[in-house]
């Protein structure tokens, strides 16, 4: 690995840019944009959240970069983008004993590199970073329009790539790159994700009154609520790729100590949706169960829809697809041949919604990812390095 490389990784790693805890989001796009302008890529820097330190940085391999007689001919090709996101998740206190070097302090044992975000997904960043640096150098083959978007908040509510979308519009195929950790598999499917806080009320009482507890207590709401949302039956929603889609609760908060009987409980409902499943489904599902409870209860559950991010499937036929598993076909990547279902949401989900054909492909196991003693394998990450910047060779040349 060049020393540029991996120092511009351990430069990322050092800077804790964690959502939400941090203001460093901004620090860490910055050190991206200034590793690509060094080789003379321009970037196209967005505030999205000036109080909270937030930015995205649009990177392009533009015109400017060919040489004179390609300059001049007709590009026939519209953009092939690369996504990745810059913010990484806290470590807890409890967490932090867990780890063996310090999170934040790169720290390399014989081909592993430790430390927060190295896996999910600097490492990622970084391959596709030098991957274009090191196809500007590269004047034999070109094309215009190489993207990469660097986005913020895509650990929490994803309104960096949100804010990218007024700058962005896909061409041609929309194909899109996103490096997440997949241990180096393409996947090129992706389950979608809704969450809802549902709350149900009460009315307060002093806590010795046992009559108050059919009509009053919201918790109690919450228990019938949520007995109904575990008998669902997601059977219909089975595809052979993605499985069925399910839900849980994944947060819930009640209660004024102390004995108040509480009069307001609200619950986070997360679902996992597969293919043939959508976003309007879970809302109607919860809303159809919220109004069986409020019938029985004559009291009303409240639903707000926090998130959408559909799921979605690019076809083996789309063009970046087609060079890619023809790129790892290829000795020594062989076995990277296989269908793959990427099971987190990620930016490409937001972005599948607005014409662009994802895949995932990066370095790292999403596995070792937001927990402690988090890792990437160096050589994991050199290799998505030239698998990015073979793909962008062989885009240009088909171009
Ligand atoms: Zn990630």
């Amino acid at each position: 690995m060049e020393t540029y490389f991996k120092q511009f990784l351990y430069d990322l790693i050092s800077i804790a840019s964690t959502n939400p805890t941090s203001d460093k989001e901004d620090e860490a796009i910055a050190c991206v944009e200034h590793y690509l302008s060094c080789a003379g890529i321009d970037y196209q820097h967005i505030v999205v959240d000036e109080a909270r330190h937030r930015s995205c940085t649009i990177a392009r391999i533009s015109r400017s970069h060919l040489s004179a007689t390609k300059r001049n001919s007709p590009t026939a090709k519209g953009a092939l983008t690369f996504c990745g996101h810059i913010d990484v998740v806290p470590v807890s206190p409890d967490e932090r004993l867990q780890w063996k070097t310090p999170p934040f302090t790169p720290t390399r044992r014989e081909n592993k590199l430790f430390g927060r975000g190295t896996c999910d997904m600097k490492g990622g960043i970084a391959a596709v970073a030098t991957a274009m640096r090191n196809a500007t150098t590269n004047t034999s083959h070109f094309c215009e329009d190489i993207t990469f978007l660097v986005t913020c908040d895509e650990e929490d509510r994803m309104t960096g790539v949100r804010a990218l979308l007024r700058y962005i519009k896909p061409q041609y195929e929309g194909a899109l790159i996103i490096a997440e950790p997949t241990n180096m598999q393409l996947m090129t499917a992706s389950r979608g994700r809704s969450f809802a806080r549902c709350t149900t009320y009460g009315k307060t009482a002093h806590g010795s009154q046992k009559n108050a507890i059919q009509q009053g207590n919201a918790i109690l709401q919450m228990q019938h609520f949520l007995n109904q949302i575990a008998n669902e039956n997601f059977d219909h929603t089975n595809d052979n790729i993605t499985g069925t889609s399910f839900w849980q609760p994944l947060s819930i908060r009640a209660g004024v100590e102390p004995g108040i009987i509480p009069d307001r409980c609200t619950c986070m409902i997360d679902t996992r949706l597969s293919l043939i499943d959508n976003c309007q489904n879970f809302e109607s599902r919860l809303q159809s169960i919220a109004q069986n409870c409020a019938h029985r209860s004559a009291k009303n559950i409240d639903i707000d829809i926090l998130d959408k991010r559909e799921p979605w499937i690019t076809s083996d036929d789309a063009l970046h697809v087609k060079i890619l598993r023809n790129i790892m076909a290829q000795p020594p990547n062989s076995q990277l041949l296989a269908q793959n279902t990427f099971l987190g949401s990620t930016d490409g989900n937001v972005l599948a919604m607005h014409g662009y054909k994802p895949v995932i492909l990066g370095p790292g196991d999403l596995a070792c990812a937001h927990r402690a003693n988090e890792y990437v394998n160096l050589d994991d990450v050199e290799r998505a390095c030239q698998i990015y910047r073979e793909l962008i060779t062989r885009w240009c040349e088909s171009s």
